[in-house]
């Protein structure tokens, strides 16, 4: 399970990012593309797939409308993927979360690469430079200034996602103030200009409960593109007085819990049971997110030291 890491991190498709100014090859690779067709919110058509999975319902270019950009994904199995932004219609569409960890690799790949593209263009539609409408460049990964000529490239904004634990059987876990009673997550917080990866570790943990760590290590990263995330999931060790001192803006509660409280917590998540109403931590993040791949590598004692 954890040994493929993060959900949304394990398909590499071929981007083939050298044909994305290749205009005469573009359009030759549209006669045969299957396209990834999304909403302006996000959801696209499903189907049911192998093993139970969903995988995408791939629409043939010839059902795409002339004048809607058209944004080259990749190669698949000598295939041309693209993405295209479409009206909802009738079919069964859903949205990266509702999916959550049903998808397979390779939907799961493409879909995050073409929402994060889709959420780009929708924010980013002026010139920062002169504040004019930008044009899309390069099948969809630039946007081009026609005023000033500058080129302008997608966001990813990095933030640190840790697992903070003492060493021997706790971690701590805390509930972000928007989050529902009983649900506990790893911490996490977008990364500043001119701080380091660990500077961030050790600044977001202590501005959220107060702790000091230590033995800071980088574990794994998965894309989020709610809108532009990149998560850079860490470990790091309890350095001194684990006395917790929240900060009440961002957190409702933290608390170290024992793997046997976590454990249950998750079987409780994954399995759809109700919990225990009287025990603290009634449950974890989702499978899609990279706080639950940190939190079953913590379970299952293969963190690094
Ligand atoms: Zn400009």
């Amino acid at each position: 399970m954890t040994a493929q890491g993060p959900l949304l991190s394990r398909s590499g498709y071929d981007r083939a990012a050298h044909r994305r100014p290749d205009s005469d090859w573009l359009a030759q690779a549209w006669t045969k593309a299957r396209v990834l067709v999304l909403s302006p919110g996000s959801a696209t058509p499903v189907e049911p797939g192998a093993g139970g999975r969903a995988q995408l319902a791939l629409r043939d270019a010839s059902s795409v409308d002339e004048g809607v950009p058209r944004r080259f994904l990749g190669i698949v199995d000598e295939v041309p993927y693209f993405t295209a932004t479409v009206e909802r219609d009738g079919e069964d569409w859903r949205t990266l979360r509702d999916l959550g960890s049903t998808i397979d690799d390779l939907t799961a790949g493409l879909l995050t690469s073409a929402i994060a593209l889709e959420q780009w263009h929708q924010r980013h539609t002026h010139c920062p430079l002169c504040g004019v409408p930008t044009v899309e460049t390069n099948s969809g990964w630039t946007r081009a200034c026609p005023e000033d000529g500058s080129e302008h490239y997608p966001r990813t904004d990095p933030a640190v996602i840790m697992l903070i634990h003492d060493g021997a059987d706790l971690a701590l876990l805390g509930r972000g103030v928007q989050w529902g009673a009983g649900r506990f997550s790893t911490l996490a917080g977008f990364v500043e200009p001119g701080e380091s990866l660990e500077a961030a570790v050790a600044r977001e943990v202590f501005e959220e409960v107060g702790v000091e760590v230590r033995d800071i290590r980088y574990v794994a990263s998965q894309p989020w593109p709610f809108p532009a995330s990149l998560m850079l999931g860490f470990s790091a060790r309890l350095d001194g007085d684990p006395t917790i001192a929240l900060d009440p803006v961002e957190m409702a509660e933290a608390d170290w819990f024992t793997r046997a409280e976590v454990q249950r917590a998750a079987d409780w998540v994954d399995s759809g049971t109700d919990p225990d109403p009287d025990v603290r931590i009634q449950g974890v993040s989702p499978k899609l997110s990279i706080s639950r791949y940190l939190i079953d590598l913590w379970l299952a004692g293969a963190l690094p030291d």
